[in-house]
């Protein structure tokens, strides 16, 4: 009966290598993948204010879109406009002097050469290259 003895001595040991062999089969064992990560998601564009626009990259309305000044509107009256600096009142208007003229006025937009060209202070209107308000500040070169 030794062997039936010696089978109940060695059984549990039997039973207990068997476990360990299948634990480190089962640690031994790849992990399953991790999920991939969520993609990151896209930065929010920040709300960063567009450039601040230069004189010259405001759009200007062609001169030819625009209704010539009339020098009888509301407007070109309150500023004293004329289609013809030699007609500026500088009697009235001290600061006028010979040779201003619209196309040498720093808010002249139109190009050198042009007959007529915008003026902010007249938004819709152009103004004549050789005409005056009292508005006007000469151009620095
Ligand atoms: Fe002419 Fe200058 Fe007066 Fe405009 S502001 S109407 S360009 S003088």
């Amino acid at each position: 009966m030794t062997t039936r003895r010696r089978f109940i001595e060695i059984m549990p040991l039997a039973g207990a290598a068997m476990l360990a062999a299948c634990s480190d089969k089962k640690a031994a064992a790849p992990e399953p993948a991790a999920p991939a990560p969520e993609p990151a998601p896209a930065p929010v564009a920040a709300a960063t204010p567009p450039p601040a626009s230069t004189a010259a990259e405001v759009a200007v309305t062609p001169a030819a879109a625009l209704t010539p000044l009339d020098e009888k509107s509301e407007k070109a009256v309150a500023l004293a406009y004329v289609t013809d600096a030699q007609r500026a009142d500088a009697t009235k208007y001290k600061t006028y002097a010979a040779g201003q003229a619209c196309s040498n006025c720093a808010l002249f937009q139109g190009k050198a050469g042009d007959v007529i060209g915008p003026c902010p202070l007249f938004a819709g209107n152009s103004v004549t290259a050789k005409g005056w308000c009292s508005a006007y500040s000469k151009k620095m070169s």
